[in-house]
């Protein structure tokens, strides 16, 4: 039986799995992001004892990495903030170790692609698999591919109205203060507000202004992409009353324009959670070790 290797790098911490599916995983082990020098060998020996079983590795990775198979930096984790990893060769260390083909994305667009294979995006072709979480990142496949274009896409980092009558708030982004994420991630939220994300009740303002950005965002991805569907993951998204909110608003700016049925008709099919849940990013990366497996 074929086996497949994931690795799910975040930037907190690495899981890795040996498998071939949600049903099926045969050894998982999870450990914090230290150093590269330290945290790539940990993931290298955890697949040691099934070198001979594996067909191909995945690596669904935090970011910005460069994706791009013809690229002389491919493979790497490229300017990243994060202290001592930037510009890290990840997928060559493994590759000299093992052999096998090696699949290497961003962490969200291997959740999409592990979506589709088991998930919320079964049976479509273009979709957005976006997550609120630390940060705001998504992954995108169009027509069955996942996109890269120059490097992969941000979706984080795009400028939503900034309704300045109810926020004052500047915006927690390094770069860019009130972009999309500066706005609506986790830590911006906690900074708006002043205390973490999960710990502000429901109804809370937050939530209006959350779900107002968050439904002007998707508006942004949606009249560009015509995605068939939505999915909405990371630890902002566990607050679930945030479906219906930002569907009526996101019902609400599009008035009407759009008309694709699967969309304006049935909105609760259109935004949606992911199927698996906090498992997306782990079994992402076993679908990218797959789908670089059969080439
Ligand atoms: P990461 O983005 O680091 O992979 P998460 O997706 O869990 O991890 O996102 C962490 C962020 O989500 C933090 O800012 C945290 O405050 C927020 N968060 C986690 N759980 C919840 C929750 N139940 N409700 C609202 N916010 C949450
Ligand atoms: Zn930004």
């Amino acid at each position: 039986m074929t086996l497949y290797g994931g690795i799910e790098a975040g930037g907190t911490k690495f899981i890795c799995a040996v498998g071939t599916g949600p049903n099926d995983l045969r050894a998982e082990t999870r450990f914090a992001t230290t150093t590269p020098e330290e945290t790539i060998p940990r993931a290298i020996a955890f697949f040691q004892p099934y070198a001979t079983q594996l067909a191909a590795i995945g690596i669904g990775s935090f970011g910005p990495i460069d994706p791009r198979p013809a690229s002389p930096a491919f493979g790497y984790i490229t300017t990243t903030p994060k202290p001592g990893w930037a510009h890290t060769d990840f997928v060559g260390p493994l590759q000299k170790i093992y052999n096998l083909p090696i699949g290497f994305d961003t962490d969200v667009n291997a959740a999409a692609l592990g979506e589709q294979n088991w998930g919320a995006a079964q049976g479509l072709d273009t979709f957005i698999y976006l997550t609120i979480g630390t940060g705001i990142g998504g992954g995108v496949m169009v027509e069955g591919n996942l996109l890269h274009g120059v490097m992969h896409p941000e979706m984080g980092h795009i400028f939503v109205p900034h309704n300045r009558e109810q926020d004052s708030f500047e915006g927690s982004c390094p770069y860019h203060g009130d972009c999309l994420e500066g706005l609506a991630s986790g830590p911006a939220l906690e900074s708006r507000w002043g205390v973490r994300a999960e710990s502000l009740p429901n109804p809370h303002p937050a939530w209006e202004l959350e779900s107002s950005y968050l439904a002007d965002a998707i508006v942004n991805y949606t009249l560009p992409l015509a995605p068939q569907r939505v999915i909405l993951g990371g630890g902002v998204m566990q607050q679930a009353h945030l479906f219906p909110l930002i569907r009526e608003k996101v019902q609400k700016r599009l008035n009407g324009y759009l008309a694709a049925t699967e969309i304006i008709e049935q909105m609760e099919g259109f935004i949606v959670p992911p199927a698996l849940g906090q498992r997306a990013g782990i079994l992402g990366a076993l679908a990218l070790a797959q789908q670089a497996f059969h080439g």
